[in-house]
């Protein structure tokens, strides 16, 4: 068989052309052999256009399943895809162009004019998709190509995706994530959590982050399955669509929100056989009320860019709460000490080796280095704990990262531009409890002696011209001094103990 990640999923589809792929809440449906058509014209269309395998193409749309067959499309094609957040800025924009230089990119026609104004000689096409998925130039375009293409070989080894994942700098960098290490996951969870062709997954995810596009949409194509595919959550339609549903995939954030429905009981659950929540901590506390109200165990996984998914409580024993589960089929994961020793109790730092295990960072070889260790495991920069049954716990990260509603926030990023608001001497960004978002943005600021600063909500409203408006702070607030340690480092934890109770 071929090693590209496509054929991989084309052994599996339904015999049936037929068979139901994606199901829209107006009623759509797209068949399996929709899909082959679609992808096969689209990636012709684009290879005619000039595009080649490896080259980089840049995607940010709206969620529609267009945007699935146009992922898969690049796949079958060789290119590289690269989704981008809907809520990027064009300084944000600027920095992945630069960085990653794609050939092609797809945007809503909003933004055609700023990335037209980005064409280089490396950047060759800009084509444009609107909301529905219906229309723009790169559907309405393709459609007099016929749906005739042959999935080009791919090296196991090669660049499937690129994603960013911010940096502790500041500064972003691409996981390059090869057609072997979506193969290798794919496979382990179909194994894991009992992947069937009668399942039906609920999706409600973003699709330019692994958990919407790799971990659920993976699942589905590998089982041959179906999926009910909804733009985003809403708990009305997740509550009609349930019923329907053997599978539902979500952040923590969803199963909050189910849990303030008064319509969400049990027998809306009756046909669901699994609840599966990632990308952030469950709180122990919705774990336990989703139980009392739904009769379900919710079964939390833990994974991330780099790696896709690394362990996951399991589907036929006891799931715990608090517990992200086991190393999953092929992953081999271990927690160390300062001194990289494995330890069998107490914290430690994470890492995980396996063919799930990204290549690197897009152009930063050294980066890349200083986070394998010479034995070749990936330092997830999670600290984490085996219980005494050897259930893991992720405790914490050591990188300070935020996770708001399911997004990951690095303070630095927002820290450097608070510092260059008039009046403000140094900030502190940290993540404080929230019962919605887990976490939420909290600036903590200290003004120039003798100077004063724009009040809250113009200082936030400049942030939001320049960043995604999930990394805005919340909150700002004011102290004399930020507290160091003997290194010079900021004790966020003492700040984070100081406003703890700041939104709950
Ligand atoms: P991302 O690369 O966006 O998927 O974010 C990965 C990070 O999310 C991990 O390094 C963890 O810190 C965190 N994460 C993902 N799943 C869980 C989980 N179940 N429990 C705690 N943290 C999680």
């Amino acid at each position: 068989m071929k090693n590209n990640i496509y054929s991989v999923f084309e052994a599996h589809f339904p015999v049936n052309p037929d068979a139901i792929f994606i199901e829209t809440p107006d009623g759509s449906s797209y068949s399996y052999g929709h899909l082959a058509e679609e992808t096969a014209r689209l990636a012709s269309f684009m290879t005619k256009a000039g595009i080649k395998k490896g080259d980089r193409v840049a995607v940010q749309v709206e969620k529609s399943p267009e945007v699935i067959f146009l992922y898969l499309a690049c796949l079958r094609a060789g290119f590289v895809y690269l989704p981008l957040n809907t809520a990027y800025t064009e300084t944000e924009l600027s920095y992945f162009l630069d960085n990653a230089r794609p050939s092609a990119v797809v945007c809503r026609p909003s933004s055609e004019a700023f990335f037209n104004s980005k064409k280089n000689d490396d950047l060759i096409e800009v084509f444009t998709l609107e909301a529905d998925g219906n229309r723009g130039s790169l559907v309405d375009n393709s459609r007099a190509t016929a749906a005739e293409f042959e999935t080009v070989d791919s090296a196991p080894d090669d660049l499937a995706v690129i994603l960013y994942t911010s940096g502790t700098t500041g500064r972003p960098k691409g996981a390059m994530i090869t057609h072997n290490n979506l193969a290798a996951n794919g496979l382990a969870l179909q194994q894991a959590w009992q992947w069937k062709q009668q399942d039906v997954l609920l999706h409600a995810l973003p699709i330019f982050h692994i958990h919407g596009l790799f971990v659920a949409c993976h699942n589905v194509l590998l089982g041959g399955s179906k999926m009910l595919f909804v733009e985003k959550f809403d708990t009305r339609t997740i509550l009609q669509l349930l019923p329907k549903s053997t599978v539902m995939m979500g952040v923590p954030t969803f199963y909050t929100r189910l849990l303030d429905d008064d319509n969400f009981n049990q027998k809306v659950c009756d046909n669901v056989r699994l609840f599966i929540s990632g990308s952030a901590p469950l709180l122990e506390q919705t774990f336990t009320e989703f139980k009392q109200r739904s009769g379900h165990t919710i079964l939390e996984r833990y994974g991330m860019t780099e790696t896709g998914m690394n362990t996951s409580n399991p589907v036929d024993a006891e799931r715990l709460p608090g517990t992200v589960g086991f190393a999953l089929p092929g992953v081999s994961t271990r927690i160390v000490d300062e001194n990289n020793q494995p330890l069998e109790q107490g914290v430690g730092a994470l890492q995980v080796k396996g063919d799930n295990v990204f290549k690197g960072y897009w152009g930063m070889p050294e980066k890349t280095a200083e986070e394998f260790t010479d034995d070749g495991y990936f330092m997830t920069g999670d600290m984490a704990e085996f219980n005494p049954q050897g259930y893991i716990s992720i405790v914490g990260r050591n990188k300070d990262m935020i996770i708001t509603g399911g997004y990951n926030v690095y303070p630095k990023e927002v820290e450097l531009l608070l510092d260059e608001v008039s009046g403000v001497k140094e900030s502190a960004v940290i993540g404080l409890p929230h019962k919605d978002f887990g976490e939420a943005v909290t600036a903590v600021i200290v003004v120039e002696p003798g100077q004063s600063i724009a009040n809250d909500s113009d200082i936030i409203a400049e942030l939001k011209k320049q960043l995604a408006s999930y990394k805005v702070p919340k909150k700002l607030m004011i102290v004399d001094q930020l507290e160091r340690n003997t290194m010079g480092k900021v004790q966020k934890n003492l700040l984070r103990e100081k406003y703890n109770t700041l939104y709950n």
